[in-house]
């Protein structure tokens, strides 16, 4: 069925209300004959306030235009309204029969103020953008799905040692073995951006144009085409260098302290925290495996007559002496020879029962004997000599580390009260 032609209209004219456009109809003289909704909104004025008056006067197009018109015209420009200025597309077209007799002129206006912001904004956005791109003290680049670098920013170039964001483009033809130093570290990074989908932070050593390195703390993320299916990742690289030097310079510094704290500043022999703390992880294992362990403690015998005699320095040098030769004598690696105290050394003995103490303790004797510093002063001997207890257990329940070095101790006196430069022995009941 055919649709009659006002039929026709009211649905041009609803769409064109829908659409919120200007539609404007006026006759030969210009006088407006029919001024819309949208007409109302973008201009101004109500319909009312239009009806009769001039065309050329409502609107920006001039007379001699809308007389002139013979086709479709159209033009974009700015409306003054009485509230503001806005920017609009307007077409005009004249109004005529099929044999061109011409009735008036119709006008359809848009206002495009919007869009045209909306363009700006974007267009200040892209601005934007693209000046933290060039300037931004982080390497930015794009790695697409056949591994190129298709982009790269001047600070990433720098930072990589090309000439600059060009040459990285044309020169890096695949990403993981040209960008990372650590063969490794390339396939975990690879991994993770291709099987998980994305790297959010990885710290790695790049590889620079010239093969040196330089440390960054990367980010990744996946990019996706207009369907969604993933076309490589953007990755942007922070030079932190500086920072893992600084690090590492610190735990050096910390390796070092920690060594210092443990080792005694005169003899380098381990100190007394060394002794308890290895004297205490050995008995826990010793516990635990039920095995015999011993103890050896020691002193040198009228040290005090030794330092009255030849002087504090004299007596320093005899004990880094002794030390060292206690340290050799304990041979065993799992043996712990320390500095207890003042002119006394500790010695733990893992895994060694009574017997084996016994010569262990004889061998330091023996040793030290050997090293033949004269001690004129010395009740029982011209030369430096010393005296050992050596303590035996098993570690359990009924006794503690602390009742070893107790023993030890015992021992060492009782050394010391029959005659000193000899061992005591003292076995658990
Ligand atoms: P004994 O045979 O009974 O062990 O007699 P001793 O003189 O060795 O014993 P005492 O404990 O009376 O004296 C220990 C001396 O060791 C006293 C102290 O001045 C000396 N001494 C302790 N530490 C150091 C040190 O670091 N350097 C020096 N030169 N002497 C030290
Ligand atoms: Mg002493
Ligand atoms: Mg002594």
């Amino acid at each position: 069925m055919d649709l009659k032609l006002i039929d026709r209209i009211l649905a041009l004219g609803n769409l064109i209300g829908q659409a919120k456009l200007a539609y404007i109809e006026a006759n030969t003289d210009l006088q407006v004959s029919s001024w819309n909704k949208g007409a109302a909104e973008l201009f101004g004025y109500t319909e009312d306030e239009t009806m009769g008056r001039f065309l050329d006067e409502l609107t920006p197009l001039t007379k001699r235009e809308l007389t002139n018109c013979k086709t479709t015209q159209f033009i974009t420009t700015e409306v003054q309204r009485s509230d503001r200025t806005i920017q609009c597309e307007i077409f005009y077209a004249p109004i005529q029969s099929t044999k061109g007799e011409k009735f008036g002129v119709a006008v359809l206006a848009k206002d495009i103020s919007a869009r045209l912001k909306e363009k700006a904004t974007l267009k200040r956005h892209r601005r934007n953008l693209s000046q933290i791109f060039e300037f931004a003290p982080i390497g930015f680049f794009h790695v697409n799905s056949e591994n190129n670098i298709v982009s790269s920013n001047p600070e990433y170039a720098w930072m990589m040692g090309y000439e600059s964001s060009t040459a990285v483009v044309e020169q890096v033809s695949d990403f993981y073995s040209q960008t990372f130093f650590d063969v490794d570290r390339s396939e975990e990074f690879k991994f993770s951006i291709n099987e998980a989908g994305e790297v959010i932070r990885f710290r790695a050593r790049l590889k620079r144009k010239d093969n040196s390195f330089v440390w960054a703390l990367c980010y990744a993320k996946t990019t996706q085409d207009e369907s969604g299916r993933r076309n490589g990742f953007n990755g942007f690289a922070i030079d932190i260098s500086e920072t893992v030097r600084a690090e590492q310079e610190l735990k050096k510094l910390n390796e070092k302290l920690k060594m210092l704290s443990v080792i005694d500043g005169l003899t380098q022999i381990p100190n007394r925290r060394k002794f308890d703390e290895y004297l205490g992880a050995e008995w826990n294992r010793h516990y635990r495996n039920k095995e015999t362990m011993s103890l050896i403690l020691s002193d040198i015998d009228f040290f005090k007559l030794y330092n009255d005699n030849y002087g504090h320095q004299a007596g320093d040098d005899c004990l880094i002496q002794v030390a060292k030769s206690i340290q050799t004598s304990a041979s065993r690696s799992s043996d712990l020879a320390a500095r207890y105290g003042g002119e006394e050394f500790a010695i733990v003995l893992p895994h060694t029962d009574a017997k084996g103490a016994m010569v262990v303790a004889e061998t330091i004797r023996k040793n030290v004997q050997s090293l033949m510093i004269p001690h004129e002063k010395s009740k029982v001997n011209d030369h430096v000599s010393l005296s050992l207890g050596v303590a035996t257990v098993t570690p359990g329940s009924h006794n503690s580390a602390e009742g070893l070095i107790a023993m030890a101790d015992q021992a060492l006196y009782a050394a010391k009260e029959k005659g000193r430069n000899q061992c005591v022995q003292k076995i658990e009941q």
